[in-house]
């Protein structure tokens, strides 16, 4: 049965484009019943950021791309942190060495900085030129005796080609004479990423590795391991490029791209989980909005696409709004609270009747905010009366000739209708503006201004009813005075 895993380098933040590979072979897994494995690739340790794997198992907990097997959960085919299986690749690396398929490389950085600058000055692609394949037993110990160090190269074949059948991509053919005899363990005894990948995948079991596309130069390699080590390969789909609109590679300077800054920025799990699905693949019928049953069930590998993915952060922000306004209240709601607790709107364990006037705040903005970041800020005047003008309101609404009377009218009504609901509330003000013979706008505008600072938001009486009589008395006293 489908074995996939979702590979990690521990060195930052999970980004838009491993957590949309993440996504894939999560799917991939649920609808083929299959396992997805975590495996945190670690051997790199200067580059190692201990924070940065918590972070990442974080990131994907939040997502709600739970994996079957991994660093901590554990497993039959663990342990699942490269830097706990150190001695497993040396194993290997023996195995290949002793059968004559590997040797060992003395090659200083000197000699290998003027093997690269001699192909340069050819102009052929630089290429390790196999030096140390042919030193005979005395010529090492001499080299040992000095002191040096190894490294272990394998022996590519020079002639021919490599095919890597891809799922996606069909038959990429590599011409042999791009390899070289590249290394598989650095002279420190650790494992580089192709040898590591290849004995955890196959220890694994892994049946599909489904990986970003800048890793399809790796897999020729790879599949030279594959064979020296007498492993059958599994089955590659790469998944295409996630380009900026302007269809450069996407970085910094487009923005947030880590998910954890989304998540500040009030973007919910499944709005996220729904926009990466569609960054290279196509459910068909010009579905966007899908539930996760509903990518589990259409998902598959055919219909992921072999051009690039274009990253519109337009379309994931319109996606967000959309979620925000369609998911059950309460989820929006518990999900707005860490942001409304954030700006100290709401105290940090709100009382049964907090919840249900919050409750309330969230349905009358939900529908006009992207994030909820957004909504936190919609819904601040419903929960704090130090809230200043807009300034374009003041200008329009309250330097207007007669508004100071009109808004004392508009109080005097509000303070004797009964029972403060919407439909009176209404009647009383239209009640007001009719003797006046002023429009309606003259007075709802100054008193939205008056009651919210704002020049929008929900509905006048919506606002009016939720804050209720006092709140509105006090904030109408505060602009007449
Ligand atoms: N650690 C590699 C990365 O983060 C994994 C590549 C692979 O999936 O083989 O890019």
């Amino acid at each position: 049965s489908v074995r996939v895993r979702f590979a990690p380098s521990p060195t930052g933040s999970l980004h838009i484009g491993g957590a949309r590979t993440a996504l894939f072979n999560w799917l991939f897994a649920r609808k083929e019943n299959g396992k997805f494995i975590l495996r945190v690739e670690d051997t790199d340790t200067q580059r190692y950021i201990a924070e940065a794997a918590a972070g990442i198992e974080r990131t994907l907990r939040w997502l709600g791309l739970d994996w079957d097997e991994g660093p901590v959960a554990g497993g039959p085919k663990g342990p699942y942190r490269q830097s706990e299986r150190l001695e497993l690749y040396r194993q290997e690396a023996k195995r290949l060495l002793d059968a004559g398929l590997a040797y060992p490389c003395y090659c200083t950085p000197d000699e290998l900085a003027q093997m690269r600058e001699e192909a340069r000055q050819s102009g052929r692609a630089p290429r390790y030129d196999g030096r140390c394949r042919h030193l005979d037993e005395a010529a090492r110990k001499a080299k040992e005796a000095a002191g040096l160090k190894p490294v272990l190269r394998i022996k590519a074949p020079a002639e021919g080609s490599t095919v890597v059948r891809d799922l996606i991509r069909g038959e990429v053919t590599f011409d042999n004479s791009t390899l070289d005899d590249f290394i598989i363990m650095k002279s420190n005894g650790i494992a580089t990423y192709n040898f590591a990948c290849v004995v955890d995948d196959h220890g694994m079991g892994i049946t599909h590795v489904l990986r970003a596309e800048e890793h399809l130069s790796n897999t020729p390699k790879q599949l030279v391991i594959y064979n020296a080590l007498g492993y059958p390969p599994p089955q590659f789909a790469h998944v295409p490029m996630i380009l900026a609109p302007d269809r450069s590679k996407l970085s910094k300077r487009h923005g947030a791209t880590a998910v954890e800054e989304f998540r500040e920025q009030g973007y919910l799990a499944p709005a996220i989980v729904n926009y990466l699905a569609l960054l290279g693949w196509s459910p068909g019928a010009d579905k966007e909005i899908m539930s996760r049953e509903e990518m589990v069930s259409l998902f598959s590998l055919e219909a992921i696409n072999k051009s690039a993915a274009i990253y519109d952060v337009r379309k994931l922000t319109w996606l967000n709004a959309q979620y925000i306004n369609n998911l059950p209240l309460d989820t929006v709601v518990r999900e707005a609270l860490p942001f409304l607790q954030a700006g100290a709107l709401i105290p940090p364990a709100p009382s049964p009747e907090e919840m249900d006037y919050i409750t309330r705040v969230v349905a009358a903005v939900r529908s006009r905010v992207h994030t909820l970041v957004e909504l936190a800020d919609a819904a601040s005047y419903f929960f704090r009366d130090d809230f200043t003008y807009e300034e374009k309101g003041v200008r329009k609404h309250f330097s207007k000739p007669g508004v100071t009377e009109t808004l004392a009218r508009g109080r005097q009504a509000l303070a004797a209708v009964q029972p403060f609901d919407l439909e009176q509330t209404e009647a009383a003000y239209r009640q007001v503006t009719e003797a006046l013979g002023v429009s309606g706008g003259a007075l709802i505008h100054p008193t939205r201004l008056a009651i919210s600072g704002r020049t929008v938001g929900p509905g006048l009486f919506d606002i009016i009813v939720l804050l209720g009589r006092e709140n509105c008395l006090t904030r109408l006293d505060r602009a007449i005075r």
